[in-house]
């Protein structure tokens, strides 16, 4: 991936889906170890990233479990909604980050 700050997004999200699963388990009954490291390498990456895009992302995950989603031949996986080739094109070079226009998750290309 190009754009750094995205992809530092898209660790940010990793790790929010495994506290979400955590808390789940939780809630079932059994303790979850390694939660809390979870949380501190959680809070350290989110502090690299600026504070824009991390209010823009939290948003997100506010309404959304996915607040960015993989592209992949043009088709964003988070709507399945075909994106225009031009923003494809921009959106390979990682220089802006790029929204869905239907679902309004963050894009990243994988192809
Ligand atoms: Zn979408």
């Amino acid at each position: 991936m190009v754009n750094k700050e995205l992809e530092m997004i898209v660790h940010l999200q990793d790790l929010d889906l495994m506290i979400d699963e955590a808390h789940d388990v939780e809630k079932l009954g059994f303790a979850i170890s390694g939660c809390e490291e979870l949380k501190a390498a959680r809070q350290e990456l989110a502090a690299k990233i600026s504070k824009p895009l991390l209010y823009r992302y939290e948003r997100l995950r506010g309404k959304l479990k996915r607040a960015v989603v993989p592209v992949k031949n043009d088709i964003c996986l988070g709507c399945f909604l075909r994106q225009p080739t031009a923003v494809g094109a921009q959106g390979r070079e990682g220089n802006e980050i790029f929204v869905c226009e239907n679902c309004g998750r963050m894009l990243y290309w994988i192809d």
